[in-house]
């Protein structure tokens, strides 16, 4: 497994495997790596003859009062997970690398990301869109692979490759969840026991909403009151939003009709946690 830190030492391993004809798979991701992370990897492995992942904390994409500093770095444990999954290539650039003195172009994908999650997070989805062209155009892959976990990161990215040539396919994999719901996330690691325990109100929530849906509850309004109402009972999470939106342009829905996705944000703490569940009806 080479672990390539500057541009060179990728470029050229690339320009290697496309002389062979070879396919690229690609998983960007900052680190941290758990289950979910794998889950992307294996299937990029198994569709690619080569699999990339590359792995750098985008300091574009923390807000100033948010995780940067304390987001979790563990390279040693991420580099042996990574040789046990049989990853062709890590790229691991520095800031420096990615963002050197001077650097002055950002990417923005408009509308899609001033909803939802960039309510809260100004300039985050500006900092993921501008770090990920930038990582395409350094490996060119064929295909990208995303987590659900991050619905609005896929719908945004999913526009920024059309919108821009990019020649490279998207997938987005289902969510990897611990075994009592709670979507696997990097940031799980900050909660404290009594938190963990509560943040499992996300997955249920949603749950017990898509039950609802099943069951023939057409009206946005009523399932989000239903999340709202079940968070607050069973848990002490600050809810930031709760949305019921078309799943392809993020716009709300007063009627749950088509591909819906039901996504939720919420504060334990400072830690922030989202999660989602989509659900099609005719
Ligand atoms: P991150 O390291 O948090 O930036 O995530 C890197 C990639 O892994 C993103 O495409 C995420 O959506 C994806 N991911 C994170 N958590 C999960 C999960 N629990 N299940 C599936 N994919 C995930």
């Amino acid at each position: 497994m080479l672990i390539a830190t500057t541009l060179a030492q990728i470029q050229n391993a690339l320009a290697q495997t496309r002389k062979q004809g070879k396919t690229i798979g690609f998983v960007p991701t900052m680190g941290a790596l758990h289950e979910g992370h794998l889950s992307l990897l294996r299937r990029a492995k198994k569709e690619n003859h080569v699999c990339i992942l590359s792995i750098f904390i985008n300091p574009t994409q923390f807000g100033p009062n948010e995780d940067f500093t304390k987001y979790p770095r563990d390279k040693k444990k991420d580099v042996l997970l990574a040789k046990k999954e049989n990853i062709d290539i890590i790229f691991y650039p520095s800031e420096k690398i990615m963002y050197p003195p001077g650097y002055l172009t950002y990417i923005e994908v408009t509308k899609l990301s001033d909803v939802l999650c960039g309510r809260t997070r100004p300039g985050h989805f500006k900092g993921v869109t501008t770090v990920i062209a930038k990582l395409l155009n350094i490996v060119r892959p064929q295909t990208m692979y995303l987590g659900e976990k991050d619905a609005q990161q896929c719908v945004i990215l999913k526009h920024l490759v059309k919108d821009l040539n990019f020649a490279t396919k998207v997938i987005a994999c289902p969510t990897v969840r611990e075994t009592d719901g709670l979507a696997m996330s990097s940031r799980n690691k900050y909660l404290s026991s009594t938190e963990r325990k509560e943040a499992t109100v996300l997955y249920s929530s949603l749950t017990l909403a898509k039950n609802e849906i099943k069951r023939g509850l057409r009206d946005a309004m009523k399932i989000r009151y239903l999340i709202e109402q079940n968070i607050r009972t069973l848990s002490r999470g600050e809810i930031d939003y709760v949305a019921c939106v078309n799943a392809e342009n993020l716009e709300p829905l007063t009627e749950i009709k088509g591909h819906v996705l039901i996504a939720v944000a919420a504060r334990w703490g400072t830690t922030r946690l989202i999660d989602n569940v989509s659900i099609s009806v005719k």
